[in-house]
């Protein structure tokens, strides 16, 4: 059986200190788990170094910021708040989950009045629908649910509460034998699966639908440098549904499950072809690089809104 992510040795930083693993807790009437409104990361540890971490700490700031909160540190104390806390539980590699949510002072659909709060819980964490673990890529289904558009909510924002249909879809998918389902966004076109944004390869080019109300990944930012790196041409354009009936090769992408091959999407079927083999052994590299924890691709996460 697997271990209960309650229950480990190791450190999570809250609210300023290391604390030890099982007494990182929170009181039942807390805001964010009553209205959904916690703000999150997901962060990957390569060779002991958090790649692109000054992108996703802005990125937590910003999420707050869109919902009408500001975080009490600053992007460099929540970097070095993050280094203290993979060092402290001596991973090389593995997954970072930083979360900041509305506290328990108050309990109503406003947040005045709650205090901050932020933890950053790190462990050890393999990627399960790798080339490597699933050579013939992925199956995928098409989700019911919609991405939001603009007046529904705050698209761009991490927020727990936006994770609701997300979490509805992926279980659907599971229970139906697939890995994962992909979603449209709310006129119709493709947006990005459940956790993870998505390219086709047509042609010579790469496709990936421009994020107008959905998350824009920094694996995404990434993968887009890399193609160009290679001189190969990059569309970020609204992309339809019907366009995967076009596309050569299809992957998934995220900080969490990294370079995804799909191998189908409902009845249609994809190779794991040459322009997916060449993105993954680029992302291989990448991640390792020295430099990996500054902006990257990712720059405009530093200019916040
Ligand atoms: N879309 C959704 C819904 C996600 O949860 C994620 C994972 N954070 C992504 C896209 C990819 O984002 P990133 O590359 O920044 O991990």
């Amino acid at each position: 059986m697997s271990l209960s992510m309650a229950d480990r040795d190791g450190f999570i930083w809250l609210d300023g200190a290391l604390t030890p693993w099982r007494e990182a807790k929170m009181h039942v009437l807390t805001h964010a788990l009553h209205y959904g409104s916690a703000v999150f990361e997901g962060e990957r540890i390569y060779d002991g170094r958090v790649f692109r971490l000054a992108a996703h700490s802005a990125r937590l700031i910003n999420s707050a910021r869109l919902l009408g909160y500001e975080l009490p540190w600053t992007r460099e104390e929540i970097d070095a708040a993050t280094r203290a806390v993979v060092k402290a539980n001596q991973l090389g590699s593995g997954y970072v989950r930083p979360i900041a949510w509305r506290g328990s002072e108050v309990m109503g659909v406003s947040a005045i009045g709650t205090t901050v709060h932020l933890a950053i819980a790190p462990w050890a964490q393999e990627g399960t629908l790798s080339v490597q673990a699933r050579p013939g890529g992925i199956n995928v289904t098409m989700a019911k649910y919609r991405r939001p558009s603009p007046e529904v909510a705050p698209g761009e924002a991490k927020v727990a509460g936006l994770y609701v249909i997300c979490g509805i879809e992926k279980d659907r998918a599971l229970k139906a034998g697939f890995d994962d389902a992909l979603m449209l966004d709310w006129q119709g076109r493709l947006a990005e699966s459940t956790g993870a944004n998505i390219f086709l390869a047509m042609g010579e080019k790469l496709v990936t639908p421009k994020p107008e109300n959905f998350l824009d990944g920094i694996t995404r930012r990434a993968v887009m440098g890399l193609a160009r790196k290679r001189g190969w041409p990059v569309e970020e354009r609204a992309v339809m549904p019907e366009e995967l009936d076009d596309a050569s090769e299809v992957f998934l992408c995220a900080t969490a499950a990294e370079i995804v091959p799909v191998g189908a999407i409902d009845q249609r079927r994809y190779q794991v072809g040459p322009m997916t083999r060449a993105i993954v052994e680029d992302f291989k590299a990448l991640v390792r690089q020295p430099d990996c924890e500054g902006f990257g691709e990712s720059a405009h996460f530093a200019t916040t809104r």
